[in-house]
């Protein structure tokens, strides 16, 4: 299921201290959505990097007073887009994603505008080649990332690995790395240079199986005609749960590959895609 609301209102001025108003939202399943918001334009960042955003929580029972209620998110538009997009969980009963997956164009949304993060190519030493390995919505840091001059002029060449459990969870990572092909302003850059290696884990699909799982029996490298990793030649940046992001650890240390950080760069980074 793919509905799209798409921009149709005039710009408008948010009411809200530190919001921004809703530009277009697009829902992929039940649980998953992308939105677009306007970015102030005080707002820097680098790709990669995450912001605290949230809406006005319900009044509190006895003051009657509103608190925002806020969550990291990861910004998943490249530095250089005049708007910022967002792609997000929808929690069941979660406290913000309950009431933020109703969200609609001209709405507001609250962003707080102080960016930080270790996945930023920063962080990492220069290098050959460059993987990338999401699961769920930890794919958007490395949306922002995949629309980045920057990151073809620093590699030769990047492997997206996006791991979820059925084919419809794959959708939003799909489309963008399609679209990057024929985008004016980066297409060309990408070129051949970046590879898309989408797995599942619970529906049938070309490619299944856990990352991890791909890694370590070499299908990865088999599949993509990889050399095994290797301190000199490749950088990892890892977005997932805490399962996955030890586990691609142990994998990048018993390479000889050591984890970098904004203050000390070195050779893999790793994000947690949410708390739990
Ligand atoms: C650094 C960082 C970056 C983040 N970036 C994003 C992002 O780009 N997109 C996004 O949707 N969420 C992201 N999150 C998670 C986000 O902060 C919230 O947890 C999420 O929006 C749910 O909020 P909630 O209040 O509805 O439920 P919460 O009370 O926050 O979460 C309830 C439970 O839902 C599960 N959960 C929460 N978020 C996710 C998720 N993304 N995927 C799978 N299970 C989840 C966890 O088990 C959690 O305990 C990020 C978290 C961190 C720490």
């Amino acid at each position: 299921m793919t509905e799209q609301s798409v921009v149709t209102t005039e710009k408008a001025k948010p009411v809200l201290p530190d919001a921004q108003i809703v530009k277009s939202v697009t829902h992929y399943t039940d649980h998953l959505f992308s939105f677009r918001l306007s970015r102030p334009q005080s707002l820097r960042f680098r790709s990669g990097e995450f912001v605290m955003i949230g809406l006005m929580g319900d009044p509190d029972e006895k003051t009657g007073k509103q608190r925002p209620l806020l969550r990291a998110y990861s910004i998943a538009s490249p530095s250089w887009d005049e708007e910022l997009e967002f792609y997000s969980i929808k929690v069941q009963d979660g406290p913000l994603t309950s009431k933020l997956q109703n969200i609609k164009v001209g709405d507001e949304v609250i962003v707080r505008p102080k960016p930080v993060g270790t996945l930023v190519l920063d962080a990492l030493l220069p290098a050959k080649r460059m993987y990338f390995i999401a699961t769920g919505t930890g794919i958007a840091p490395f949306a922002s990332l995949m629309r980045d001059p920057d990151l073809y002029e620093r590699y030769d060449e990047v492997i997206m690995c996006h791991t979820c459990r059925e084919v419809a969870e794959l959708k939003y990572g799909a489309d963008l790395i399609a679209s990057l092909a024929t985008d004016p302003l980066i297409g060309e850059m990408v070129g051949d240079k970046l590879k898309y290696y989408p797995t599942t884990t619970r529906e049938e699909s070309p490619k299944m199986g856990r990352i991890t799982t791909l890694m370590k029996d070499g299908t990865l490298a088999a599949d993509l005609g990889l050399p095994p990793l290797n301190p000199e030649t490749d950088r990892l940046m890892v977005c997932g749960s805490m399962g996955l992001n030890t586990d691609i650890k142990e994998i990048c240390e018993a390479a000889g590959l050591t984890e970098g950080s904004n203050s000390a760069p070195a050779e893999f980074v790793v994000e947690k895609a949410f708390v739990g």
